[in-house]
């Protein structure tokens, strides 16, 4: 498969899973990449909310990946926090014509007022593969498909302190 989007809310396992594949496949020459917005959470290596770490590379943009050489040497590219890449529709569907890598994309299905974030959801006409993982309510124990941000803060980047997970129900109230 070349391409695969990974999303859901906060807490569903997104940057774990990537993480799972980076061990599954690690004869491969494959490369990690996150956006710097994540920086508070690690320096040189990612940690997921599960404590998981591995080393990683961060960009502003996805184009920047072109002046990176473990980017050029790599047969497979997890990319993380992909809501908020502006550049991941063009950037992907130029590199998936190119024939070469395969990419594993994973990012936020909505924010907390469930609007789309970045355009990577626009990539699932291109997908392979699409998995939509879940999270548990943190109200109620359900399956959570949404984000709830539970202070009236500016913060964007936090974690259980600044968001929980929701079912439908809880997402409003
Ligand atoms: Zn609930």
């Amino acid at each position: 498969m070349r391409l695969t989007i990974i999303t859901g809310p906060m807490f569903a396992g997104k940057s774990s899973m990537l993480l799972r594949y980076k061990h599954e496949l690690s004869n491969d020459n494959i490369i990690y990449v996150n956006h710097p917005k994540d920086l508070n959470r690690q320096s040189a290596c990612v940690v997921t909310h599960d404590n998981n770490k591995t080393d990683c590379i961060y960009v502003e943009k996805l184009y920047h990946l072109h002046n990176k050489s473990e980017y050029i040497k790599a047969n497979i590219v997890l990319i993380d926090e992909c809501q908020f890449y502006d550049d991941c529709k063009e950037f992907i569907i130029q590199e998936l014509e190119k024939n070469k890598k395969k990419f594993y994309i994973a990012g936020l299905s909505g924010d907390c007022k469930q609007n789309k974030m970045g355009n990577f959801l626009d990539l699932i006409p291109y997908a392979d593969n699409f998995i939509f993982l879940k999270s548990k309510c943190d109200y109620c124990g359900m399956p959570a498909s949404f984000t709830k941000k539970i202070k009236e803060t500016q913060e964007e980047i936090g974690g259980k302190n600044l968001y929980k997970a929701t079912c439908r129900k809880h997402v409003l109230n």
